[in-house]
């Protein structure tokens, strides 16, 4: 089956959906004839294989699920993505006519995989999505990307969040700067957002999609299951078909109606990265404070002052130290250090005097 997927006849916006994880005939079955049935849909994708973090989880379906892929896309005449993470995955993808195949997060960071996949796709024409590696590192996205573009098979990207150690409201933080930064270097390569892995819950799914298409990516990837509560993986984060109709109906969608000039579009996108980079500032400086809080009250239970000249001396070398590398003034490192100290010095103060008024 030929399909244009990344080339001139590219939907706009692309719509990717289905389950998580292929887990019975009738689960893909009854996902694919209902997300067929919404008109929405461009492509149907299920795991068939699970990169799980820890063993012990449901690990995918295996080859068997290809049967399923099959009948489905022949019910539903919607083409069908499957992850590989390596090359027998990629041989019984091409096998079973798979018509697109995806790079999860969890195989990009490895640039030996990414190559041997890539080689065996040599001579095909499949296109291949490429997910964001899970850890926030452009250049091994960049580079899984360009090995693919060497190869010459189409290649689009799938913008799935990134993993942090902070708490976060999300399961994988967007960091939006970064989609942002490819987009700028790469903007003939189709960035498609996957709101499920970024949010990990339905209730954040619509405000992810929103911002996704108000930075000007082009389609979603959210995954979709008949009876999202039992999915065998990531069940907090699938909707019904029935639902993501609803939500992609719901969804203001930018492009088309637009009357801003080329010049003023590229404008707004550096002031949309401009808001989103201040965005994640403040979440950490907010997460900073957080921590002084902690450092307050060991400080008031173990009766030491808030202020240190020797530890405050030592924060403001650091910052000055690297104020070269970051392209950043002197004086700015000043002031804002200053503002930084002032700001959790109040905060250690109330954490200090708490109860004693
Ligand atoms: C998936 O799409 O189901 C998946 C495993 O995603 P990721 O590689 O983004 O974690
Ligand atoms: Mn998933």
């Amino acid at each position: 089956m030929s399909i244009h997927l990344f080339d001139t006849d590219f939907h706009n916006p692309l719509i990717i959906s289905g389950p998580c994880s292929a887990e019975t005939a009738t689960q893909v079955m009854d996902t694919a004839i209902l997300l067929k049935k919404t008109g929405k849909v461009h492509l149907l994708r299920a795991g068939v294989w699970k990169p799980r973090t820890k063993p012990g989880s449901f690990e995918g379906i295996g080859k068997a699920g290809f049967a399923w892929l099959t009948d489905a896309k022949k019910e539903t005449g919607l083409p069908v993505a499957v992850e590989v993470g390596n090359v027998r995955h990629v041989e019984e993808a091409l096998l079973n006519d798979i018509d697109v195949l995806w790079i999860g997060a969890r195989t990009t960071v490895n640039p030996f995989l990414v190559q041997e996949i890539a080689d065996a796709l040599v001579g095909t024409s499949t296109p291949v999505l490429i997910k964001n590696p899970i850890n926030p590192d452009l250049d091994l996205w960049i580079g899984a990307l360009e090995r693919f573009r060497n190869i010459g098979v189409p290649v689009g990207l799938v913008h799935r969040g990134f993993s942090t150690y902070s708490v976060s409201e999300y399961r994988n933080p967007p960091m939006w700067h970064l989609p942002l930064e490819v987009k700028r270097r790469f903007p003939e390569i189709k960035m498609i957002c996957d709101p499920s892995h970024i949010s990990g819950k339905r209730t954040m799914l619509k405000k992810i999609a929103q911002t996704s298409i108000d930075l000007d990516f082009d389609g979603l990837m959210i995954e979709t299951h008949i009876n999202p509560d039992d999915a065998w993986s990531d069940a907090k984060q699938q909707i019904t078909p029935q639902e993501l109709e609803f939500l992609l109906n719901e969804l203001v969608w930018r492009k088309g109606n637009s009357e801003i000039t080329e010049n003023n579009s590229q404008l707004a996108k550096l002031r949309e990265q401009i808001n989103q980079i201040d965005e994640e500032l403040l979440t950490l400086i907010g997460q900073r404070m957080k921590v002084a809080d902690l450092i307050g009250i060991y400080k008031k239970e173990n009766n030491i002052t808030i202020y240190q000249a020797e530890r405050w001396n030592e924060i403001l070398y650091r910052g000055l130290s690297g104020s070269t590398m970051h392209g950043l003034s002197e004086h700015f490192i000043r002031n804002y250090f200053d503002a930084i100290h002032l700001e959790s010095i109040e905060h250690q103060n109330r954490v200090m005097n708490e109860g004693n008024k």
